[in-house]
Formats: C-alpha cells, structure tokens, sequence
C-alpha cells in the first residue's frame, strides 16, 4: 500500500467506524493537553478490541501499558457484570493519570492498575492470580513481546484471546525495519504465535497492526 493510500485508509476508518463515547474522547483531548504522547489506539482499533473482547464474555482482561487509560476504556466496557480488568504501567506520571481518567468512568472498582515494570509486574500476577485470563492485550514495550507472550499464554484460557498492538510498527518504524530490536522482537513474536499449535492466529492492518490469537487448545 503506498503511504497515501495508507493514510486515507486510516482516514476513512476513522471517520466511518471510528465513533467513539464523548467521554472517552474527553480522555483523549485531556491526555493531549496535559503532554502525553499520542501513541494511544484511537477510536477504530478500541472499538475492535471491545468487540473482540466482548465475544470472550471476559470476566478478567490483563492490559500491559496503559498510558492514560484510553484503551483501557474501551476493553472494561466489553466486561461482564462482575468483571475486572488488571492494567500494568511503567511511567508513574501516566499511572496517576490514568487513575484520574478510571475515576471520572466510574471504574474505579473494576480497574486495578498495578503500576511497575510490565515483565515484573506480569510475573508476579500469572504467579498469585488463581483465574484463568480471557482476554490478554500488550500496547507496552515492544522489545519485550516476546517475554509478555512467554509469559501469559499459558495463562489464557481455552476460547480466550492475546492481542498485541503495533504488530506492524510504530510510525514510521515499519514491520520491515529488521535493524531495529523493537521491530526484531515483534517480528520473533508474530512469527511464534503464527505457528504456536495451541492458538489461532490473525494480523489485523487496522492503525499500526493488530495481532489476534485464540486459544484452541490446553495442550
Ligand atoms: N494502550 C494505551 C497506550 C499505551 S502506550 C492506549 O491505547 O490507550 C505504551 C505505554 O506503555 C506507555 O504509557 C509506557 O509508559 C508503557 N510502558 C512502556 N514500557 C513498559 C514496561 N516495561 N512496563 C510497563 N509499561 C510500559
Ligand atoms: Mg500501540
């Protein structure tokens, strides 16, 4: 797809499935204002995780990498009644934002942000956490994909989903760029999952690419 054409997809996706809830654009416009960056998946690729997500009738998500809570937004509205969603961010300042952006949507008891390194924080919660994962989405480090895929597939159950985003880049840091670690270890992992006999596996071209597999089998 040459780089006009790409553009104007992301355009038109925008504009005719990109509808999005008046207060989770409110979160976009005060994470802008406060300096976030705007690295958050937009209106066309949240409402592709909340109906993917909605499928798997998921009474826990695990999210790595919430910046101001954007995503997180759109997959606790896919919860069951019941339901939690555990978030996992790095960056404090993000964290404490985030909080804020949970508390304004009423989730403060649905939302448990755990705030620390993704790799630690996942390491301890697949350890303690006695659920089985239904949905599972990585937006973090993506040098460390990889370790979040080693990680948490086991921990998906039968039926459930891993999602990763950006399994085609960052900006203008293409799928192809094979110089650069980040993209090396999205390309490790696409390449893994694609073949892992216990998960199916679809690439998405939605916004910068979204890596979808299901659980098909324990073992
Ligand atoms: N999912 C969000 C966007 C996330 S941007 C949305 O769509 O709204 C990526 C976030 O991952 C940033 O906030 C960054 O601070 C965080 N991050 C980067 N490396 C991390 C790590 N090792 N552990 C936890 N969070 C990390
Ligand atoms: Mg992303």
């Amino acid at each position: 797809m040459s780089p006009q054409r790409w553009a104007a997809t992301r355009e038109y996706l925008d504009e005719v499935i990109g509808r999005e809830p008046a207060d989770f654009a409110e979160v976009r416009r005060r994470a802008r204002a406060a300096g976030l960056p705007a690295i958050d998946v937009g209106p066309a690729v949240g409402r592709a995780l909340r109906l993917l997500a909605s499928i798997c009738r998921p009474r826990l998500i695990v999210e790595v990498g919430t910046l101001a809570g954007y995503s997180t937004l759109w997959l606790a509205s896919a919860l069951e009644p019941e339901g939690r969603i555990i978030t996992i961010e790095r960056d404090v300042r993000h964290a404490e934002f985030a909080r804020e952006s949970f508390a304004a949507a009423g989730l403060g008891e649905i939302v448990d942000l755990r705030i620390g390194d993704g790799h630690e924080v996942v390491r301890d919660l697949v350890a303690s956490e006695p659920e089985l994962i239904d949905v599972v989405f990585v937006d973090a480090d993506k040098a460390g994909y990889p370790d979040y895929w080693a990680q948490l597939h086991g921990s998906v159950r039968v039926g459930g989903l891993a999602i990763f985003d950006n399994a085609l880049g960052t900006g203008d840091t293409w799928i192809d760029h094979l110089d650069n670690p980040g993209i090396q270890a999205t390309d490790e992992l696409n390449r893994t999952v694609a073949q892992h006999d216990q998960f199916e596996a679809a690439l998405f071209p939605i916004r910068e690419g979204l890596l979808v597999a299901r659980r098909i089998a324990r073992s």
